[in-house]
C-alpha cells in the first residue's frame, strides 16, 4: 500500500513548513499549496487522500475552497482556525469539512485525527459504483438502484434514493441540510432546506422501523444528519 497523500494548504510559512516536517516524518506524501486558487489546483492535480486546510489565505480563502471542492470531491478536509469567531462555521461543518483544530494546536494531536480520518474514509466505498453498501439489514445496490430491508424491497424515489446512498456511503459522518442539498439535488437547485427535512421524513418512513424514534436516520441537533453505522 503507498503512503497517504496529504495536501497542506497554509500560507504562514514556518507552520507549513513544520507540518511538512512532521507529516514526512510520519511517512506521509506531502504536496503543498500557500493559496487558495493553488489548493484548488493541486486538489484537482494531487488527488490526495486528505487536506488540511487553513481558513486565512491569500486569493480564495479555506471556506470557499471547501465549498468548491466540496462540489465534486469527496477528499477529507481537516481545517486550521485561528479565529475564535469562526469556531461556530467550523463547527457547523455547512462547508463539508470532516474534522477542524484551532491554532496553536500540538503535532501529537494533529497527527491523531489525520489518521483518524484516513482510517474512517480507507473504510468507506470511494464511489456507489464500488459494491453493495450494507447498514445492518438495510441493503443499498447501487448497479440495480435497489433498496432492500431484509427481504422486503424498499420502494424509492430517485432523489430518496440518492440521498440515502450518499449518507449510508459517509456513514458515520454528519452532514449539514445545506450541503446535503448540494450533493444530493445539485449546487444550481432551486429550493430551500427544508426539502432535506421532507426528504429525511419519507426515509424515515421507509426504512425505520418507528419513524418517530429514527434509530439508522439520526437528526444531529443544530447540525444536520447523518447515518448511524
Ligand atoms: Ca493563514
Amino acid at each position: 500500500m503507498s503512503a497517504s497523500k496529504i495536501l497542506i494548504v497554509e500560507d504562514e510559512h514556518t507552520l507549513l513548513e513544520a507540518l511538512r516536517y512532521n507529516l514526512e516524518k510520519e511517512g506521509y506524501t506531502v504536496v503543498t499549496a500557500v493559496d487558495g486558487i493553488q489548493a484548488l489546483d493541486s486538489a484537482r492535480s494531487e488527488s490526495p487522500d486528505l487536506i488540511i486546510l487553513d481558513i486565512m489565505l491569500p486569493q480564495l480563502d479555506g471556506f470557499e475552497v471547501c465549498r468548491i471542492l466540496r462540489k465534486d470531491m469527496a477528499v477529507p478536509i481537516l481545517i486550521l482556525t485561528a479565529k475564535g469567531e469562526e469556531i461556530d462555521k467550523v463547527i457547523g461543518l455547512e462547508w463539508g469539512a470532516d474534522d477542524y483544530m484551532v491554532k496553536p494546536f500540538s503535532m501529537r494531536e494533529l497527527k491523531a485525527r489525520i489518521k483518524a480520518i484516513l482510517r474512517r474514509t480507507a473504510s468507506e466505498p470511494q464511489s456507489a459504483e464500488e459494491g453493495v453498501l450494507k447498514i445492518g439489514d438495510l441493503t443499498i445496490d447501487p448497479g440495480g438502484h435497489k433498496v432492500t430491508l431484509g427481504e422486503s424491497v424498499v420502494t424509492l424515489n430517485p432523489k430518496e434514493y440518492d440521498l440515502l446512498a450518499f449518507l449510508v456511503k459517509n456513514k458515520g459522518r454528519v452532514f449539514s441540510r445545506e450541503h446535503l442539498l448540494e450533493r444530493v439535488w445539485g449546487y444550481d437547485y432551486v429550493g430551500d432546506t427544508r426539502t432535506v427535512d421532507v426528504h429525511i421524513r419519507w426515509l424515515r418512513e421507509k426504512i425505520e422501523s418507528d419513524p418517530s424514534k429514527p434509530r439508522r436516520l439520526i437528526t444531529v441537533r443544530g447540525t444536520g444528519y447523518k447515518i448511524e453505522g
